[in-house]
């Protein structure tokens, strides 16, 4: 039979076979081993694998978040387990302890999931809808470009800066993002530009 093997299926089939036979060597029965080396898949089974970057750090590990429900189609996906994607090149499977814990952050109660304004006046922040903030920011971007964008310099040279907002950028992305954002952010002007790698 001529069978295609992944990289992930190869560790995953080699795996259970290195514990079955290992056992095998300590006295266990085949069938004893069998188990024992089914154990630890259980675990995943009927889960969906989404690839996806740490959340954290420049270094950009990428990861598995293995899902009960599917989260590339936008369902309702209770994640039940988070590891280093042994096909990534940063990373190469691995993780550091604030990679491996990352389960914890899905998980949190305090995690934001939504975003949140503090309204003038109040005391306290409300979630408002995804629209509304991208609304509420372009907004207030737009009315600040217009009132401080510098076209000329005192030489009347072109210089077309807007020197009174900044931008901070994400570091976990892939580079076409990187790429496209650092061209939108240049575009309008801004030269107070950093990324999060850097804070
Ligand atoms: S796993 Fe650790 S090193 Fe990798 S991106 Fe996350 S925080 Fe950074």
């Amino acid at each position: 039979m001529n069978m295609e093997l992944s990289r992930r299926t190869f560790l995953k089939t080699s795996g259970a076979g290195i514990a079955g036979t290992t056992l095998g060597a300590f006295g266990f029965s085949e069938a004893e081993a069998a188990v024992a080396a089914a154990v630890k898949p259980f675990r995943l089974v009927n889960t969906t694998e989404t690839r996806n970057t740490c959340t954290y750090c420049s270094v950009a590990c990428g990861i598995i978040l293995y899902s009960k429900g599917d989260l590339r189609k936008g369902e309702k996906a209770n994640i039940v387990h988070i590891e280093g994607d042994a096909d990534h090149p940063t990373n190469r499977g691995t993780l550091c302890p604030k990679g491996a814990a990352l389960l914890d952050i899905v998980k949190s109660e305090t995690r934001l999931t939504r975003p949140m304004l503090r309204k003038a006046g109040s005391d306290r922040f409300e979630p408002i809808s995804w629209d509304a903030a991208l609304d509420k920011i372009a907004r207030a971007m737009k009315d600040d470009r217009d009132a401080n964008f510098i076209p000329t310099n005192e030489a009347g040279v072109t210089v077309n800066r807007w020197l009174t907002a900044g931008f901070l950028a994400a570091s976990a992305t892939t580079n076409e993002t990187a790429f496209a954002t650092y061209k939108v952010v240049r575009a309008t002007g801004i030269l107070a530009f950093d990324n999060q790698a850097r804070v």
